[in-house]
């Protein structure tokens, strides 16, 4: 039998969907539906004090204005922590892991996605003598699980779907990474991990400002002996200014071209034609490019946003806002 192709929408309801998310999102959906294949929501709200209840109901009120549907879902990423518990749980027993007593950062961030602009310099391995049973020496001190990664002599590498082959030698990896926090269960890299292959999805399809997470996260489908999925990194939106959109002041938050009443279905032209798919962007909706859809038709260059012309109440209000998009630090290197 032919596994079924398993794609997913995975949104963090931190800071509010953007023009950015909208169309890696797009693409997602179109993977799966082309290949007949599932679409699962997911809601990563692990990072509770960033995630908020409107900010989960205005990402999934995002999803259903642009009209891209699921077949399963939401799940809850704050609901399902027995799951991650239980990897984490693998992990120790395998002495894959350490408890890291460095940095309160690093431990708080642990729980959302890292993107680019949040890679720091590689861990130094300060703690990598201890071994996991050492975390009952440490009384009350907070810790961080750290996966091991020092002592990896052969690259990580993956085919993407639309970079072609990416391979990342050791000393590029980033050094152990976190996987948990004392107390406070498992951080992002573990649960998507879990997560996605318990759903069964077969595809990772994400912005690739995600790049440096995913070597990490087939290390560890390695470590849980779990099928891996194809991967596969869209290339950033910019802003016309050619600076990239963060989730920051001055994006162009899907919840505002909402309220502003532009047509979700002028914004899948847009995206189509962003993507080539398209001379003219015209009004559609995301079933319409189903059969024109390739991942060889995606651009490997960062798509720059043209200025908003449309003919909806409130395009002045929109182009000051996609004017003001951005933000001042430089994309880092893609890969960590
Ligand atoms: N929830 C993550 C984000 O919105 C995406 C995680 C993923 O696709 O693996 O940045
Ligand atoms: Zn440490």
């Amino acid at each position: 039998m032919i596994d079924q192709t398993v794609g997913r929408l995975a949104p963090s309801p931190t800071g509010g969907l953007h023009l950015g998310h909208a169309r890696t999102f797009l693409i997602a959906w179109l993977s799966a539906r082309q290949a007949g294949g599932r679409v699962v929501l997911r809601i990563e709200d692990l990072d509770a004090t960033r995630a908020r209840a409107e900010a989960i109901d205005s990402a999934v009120a995002d999803l259903e204005w642009l009209g891209l549907d699921w077949d399963d879902g939401p799940f809850y990423q704050s609901r399902r922590t027995d799951l991650y518990d239980n990897a984490l749980s693998r992990l120790r027993d395998a002495e894959l892991v350490y408890p890291c007593t460095c940095t309160r950062a690093d431990i708080l961030r642990a729980a959302s996605a890292p993107h680019a602009e949040d890679e720091g310099p590689a861990y130094p391995g300060t703690c990598a003598d201890r071994s996991a049973a050492d975390a009952a020496t440490l009384g009350d001190r907070p810790f961080a699980w750290r996966f091991r990664v020092s002592g990896r002599t052969e690259p990580v590498a993956w085919d993407d779907l639309f970079l072609g082959r990416i391979s990342i030698d050791p000393p590029r990896l980033g050094g152990d990474f976190v996987v948990g926090r004392q107390g406070a269960g498992a951080s992002y890299q573990l649960a998507v991990v879990v997560d996605d292959s318990q759903m069964g999805v077969t595809q990772v399809i994400r912005g690739d400002d995600l790049i440096p997470s995913t070597p990490r996260q087939i290390l560890l489908y390695e470590a849980l002996h779990h099928a891996q999925p194809q991967f596969g990194h869209v290339p950033l939106v910019l802003g016309p200014d050619g600076r990239r959109l963060a989730k920051r002041d001055g994006s162009i938050k899907l919840a505002t071209l909402r309220d502003q009443g532009l047509d979700p279905r002028d914004l899948i032209g847009l995206l189509a034609h962003s993507c080539g798919w398209t001379d003219h962007p015209a009004p559609s909706s995301p079933y319409h490019w189903i059969t024109r859809y390739s991942p060889s038709s995606i651009p490997a260059t960062p798509w720059v946003l043209p200025e908003m012309r449309t003919n909806h109440r409130g395009t002045e209000a929109q182009r000051r806002q996609v004017e003001g998009g951005g933000e001042e630090e430089k994309e880092k290197a893609r890969e960590g």
